[in-house]
């Protein structure tokens, strides 16, 4: 049986002045941040004292579901089954993408990585049309727009014109997709959270109040795709 202590992965930092437990959902463990010249017999010591919290967030994360044979995976709100075909004569892998199969013909014994890398260039393809689809109804101009693998910041968007987001949100409900887009676009106009920036958010937001309350409760759940590596 897996023991809490497995689970557990000491993060030391210059900045901590005081241990904390931080689950990380993409990698299914908890970081046990500490200070610097904190002993890990100390560490574990703390750590301990928390052992019925470690074991209850691990078992409440949402089972993972890896890009391999047989699994189903939302792309913008199509689900999706990956079927792998493998033909040991072939040089590289092909994926298609066909009403709602992910074709995968490969000489890999694991292609996971290279589905992950297709998926993101996917995902960076349909969001950068979604970007400018939203910012053209505004008449502003984007400059860049950069997919990111970030657990915590879905979207964020800089005084520039550059729009950053999260590859996951190709899993997300389409609402919630398109508030977050929603939300970084606004910012194009208003670089703040203020009362006018959320009448605009909503404004250019297919169902902004399910999206916005989505992200916030569930987001976390957009981890569990994927190879945890
Ligand atoms: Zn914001």
């Amino acid at each position: 049986m897996t023991q809490w202590q497995d689970y557990i992965s000491i993060k030391k930092s210059k900045q901590a002045r005081r241990y904390s437990l931080r689950l990380n959902h993409k990698l299914r463990r908890i970081d046990l941040v500490v200070p610097h010249r904190s002993s890990e017999t100390r560490a574990l010591a703390f750590a301990a004292q928390y052992q019925d919290w470690i074991e209850d967030k691990i078992a409440a994360l949402p089972c993972a579901i890896p890009f391999a044979q047989g699994e189903t995976i939302p792309l913008f709100d199509i689900p999706h089954r990956i079927n792998i075909q493998y033909e040991e004569a072939r040089k590289s892998t092909k994926i298609t993408l066909q009403n709602g199969i992910i074709h995968v013909i490969t000489n890999q014994t694991d292609p996971s990585l290279r589905i992950e890398r297709y998926l993101k260039k996917y995902a960076k393809d349909v969001l950068t049309t979604m970007v400018h689809e939203k910012a053209m109804l505004l008449g502003k101009r984007v400059n860049q727009v950069n997919i990111r693998d970030t657990s915590s910041r879905w979207g964020s968007c800089s005084c520039e014109g550059n729009i950053a987001l999260s590859w996951r949100l190709m899993f997300a409900p389409i609402e919630t997709t398109d508030y977050v887009i929603a939300h970084e676009v606004a910012h194009l106009k208003h670089l703040d959270h203020s009362p006018k920036f959320w009448k605009l958010c909503e404004s250019l937001s297919d169902d902004y109040k399910i999206g916005k309350k989505w992200i916030k409760d569930q987001g976390h759940t957009l981890m569990r795709y994927g190879t945890a590596i």
